[in-house]
């Protein structure tokens, strides 16, 4: 048994599929017969083209004729002479194997077209160096898996899953996953719960343990990964998937009822979201709002900006499908774990602390403004609120907010028509807007805070990082005083507060923020109608009770004991 850490509900029972990209790596030798290399480039090209027009098929028809565009950009890259020729002129002139031809012509063309000021160029560069690691791929034997032509049931295996990778998952088949690396708050782990798929993530080593075709458990409720189990253990676990079954049909008696405790005080429990995909699932799950849409996963998997039509398709559909209930998009998050290759941001020594979210968007206006633009313009379809992510000061939040008013007027002197009931927040992530929340709380709308992210910070523990892990701790009383003093700010100036990072959703310290006097829990789906169950037997008066107490306790140890005391 492998464990790791569970970070999706559930039991999965599936073959295995390793999507790790193998290494590229062979010996430069010298050639004899350089019509043998032209004929072995010929043969990989011609094999590269074939598996290319298969994916770009499958994926137009799982995801639309969008998602297949940057294939189609992959095959002219094939079919270029200009790309082509020089590999076999450089093969006959210089006397080289095919591998170092076909290198060394891309990277010339990739370096040339990176520097170059047009943005269609540099897309270009991003297409050339996909597909020579494809070809090269085929000339040396190697294959590299193509998660989107998956079809069959399969637990995926990997390092890590990127969000660009899960992107472009075949959600059909993929019943469960393990990774390497990750922690319950990497977006891998965010993803699975989203998909309502089991996962275990973090297990420092499951791709080295597990084949192609191993039969595998993943028990996302445990935290455990089982390979090739015996028969005895593979009863024991489908019963417990059954178990996991009926207690889910159990939590979905409350799926139409509202979020009250035992004294009769209503809370709102909202769901996070990455896709309007997701909608129906937080429907499904009896979610009252979604406090958190993702919405940087439109940027994600594609070779190019989301135009501001592509983006208002996808903010109607949200609004519409949630009818009147509240739904808080939050602006463009990238850095940090959430790479977008074609944006060619440079490496940074410490991504989550560098030049991501709002510091990206405040510079790069363009993109900002488009995405204001298609969000005012779906304002109409529903109950819109904004809300801009890693907010540090006052300035950035007045800076973001202004351009969003510019784009308000430009559009209503264009005759759009735009809600004038926009609710505009920020997240509370960082410490310093924790602390200054009573200042902020003056201007902004309502906070949402991101614990995720205001964890980590706070306690300087990368939340990637399973080495630092035993630090990333949400009930620790330093987290819980900077929450209460960010309710207690915003409830001053009449604001609402929500959370959306993950502790909202967490057994432990939703009575803790019940008794702080959180007004909007905002989870993963799945944690719902859990969280709905529990919050019916507890007491917000009992719990408010208990406030001084916890947060002048000095361990997360302490905050736990007397949590499980309180409420059993
Ligand atoms: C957070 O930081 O708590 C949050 C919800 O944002 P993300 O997980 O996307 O960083
Ligand atoms: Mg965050």
């Amino acid at each position: 048994m492998i464990q790791g850490i569970a970070a999706s509900n559930g039991i999965a029972i599936a073959k295995a599929y390793q999507l790790v990209t193998p290494a590229l790596t062979y010996e430069k030798k010298a050639i004899d017969n350089p019509n043998k290399e032209i004929e072995r480039l010929d043969s990989a090209l011609a094999t590269a083209k074939q598996e290319l027009e298969k994916i770009k098929e499958h994926t137009r028809k799982e995801m639309g004729d969008e998602h297949a565009e940057i294939f189609s950009a992959h095959l002219l890259v094939l079919d270029d002479p200009e790309m082509v020729n020089p590999m076999k002129d450089k093969i006959t002139n210089e006397n080289v194997m095919a591998e170092t031809a076909l290198e060394e012509t891309a990277n010339m063309f990739v370096d040339m077209f990176k520097n170059m000021d047009n943005e269609y160029m540099r897309e270009r560069a991003a297409d050339i160096q996909d597909v020579s690691k494809r070809v090269l791929a085929h000339l040396l034997g190697v294959t590299v898996p193509n998660p989107a032509l998956i079809d069959e049931e399969v637990i995926v295996i990997a390092n890590d899953l990127t969000p660009s990778d899960t992107a472009q998952l075949n959600r059909d088949f993929v019943r469960g996953f393990a990774t390497d690396i990750g922690g319950r708050t990497s977006h891998s782990a965010i993803m699975a719960r989203s998909l309502e798929i089991p996962a275990v993530v973090g297990t420092r080593g499951v791709t080295k343990s597990v084949k192609n075709d191993d039969v595998v458990i993943v028990d996302g409720i445990e935290g455990n990964v089982i390979v090739n189990p015996s028969e005895d253990k593979l009863a024991e676990y489908k019963e417990k998937q059954a178990a996991f079954e009926r207690q889910k049909e159990e939590w979905a008696k409350l799926k139409n009822e509202p979020t009250i405790t035992a004294d009769k005080e209503q809370v709102e429990l909202a769901a996070n979201i990455g896709t309007p995909d997701d909608v129906d699932g937080v429907l499904a799950n009896g979610g009252e709002g979604i406090g958190l849409y993702r919405t940087e996963f439109l940027y994600m998997g594609k070779n190019q900006l989301p135009t501001e039509d592509e983006q208002y398709d996808a903010y109607k559909t949200v609004l519409e499908k949630m009818e009147d209930k509240p739904v808080v998009v939050r602006t463009l998050d990238v850095g940090g774990d959430k790479e977008i290759s074609y944006l060619d941001l440079p490496e940074e020594l410490n991504p989550f602390l560098g030049f991501r979210a709002i510091r990206f968007c405040l510079e790069n206006d363009d993109v900002f403004r488009t995405q204001l633009r298609a969000l005012l313009r779906a304002s109409v379809h529903g109950n819109l609120k904004i809300m801009f992510p890693m907010v540090a000061t006052l300035e950035e939040f007045r800076q973001a907010k202004g351009m969003l008013l510019d784009e308000k007027q430009n559009l209503k002197d264009e005759g759009t028509a735009v809600s004038d009931d926009i609710e505009v927040g920020i997240m509370v992530e960082i410490p310093s807007t924790a602390v200054t929340a009573r200042q902020f709380a003056k201007e902004v709308d309502f906070f949402s805070i991101g614990t995720n992210d205001l964890i980590q910070y706070t306690m300087a523990a990368d939340r990637m990082n399973e080495r630092v892990s035993y630090l990333y701790q949400p009930y620790h009383p330093a987290i819980l005083n900077l929450v209460n003093s960010v309710i207690e700010a915003a409830h001053a100036e009449d604001k609402w507060v929500g959370m959306c990072g993950e502790m909202a959703g967490d057994s432990i310290a939703i009575p803790a923020l019940l008794g702080l006097g959180l007004d909007e829990f905002s989870m993963s789906a799945t944690s719902i109608l859990p969280a709905r169950t529990q919050i019916r037997d507890l007491s917000k008066e009992k719990m408010a009770s208990y406030k001084d107490k916890l947060l002048s306790m000095g361990t997360t140890e302490e905050v736990v004991e007397f949590i499980r005391e309180k409420t059993e």
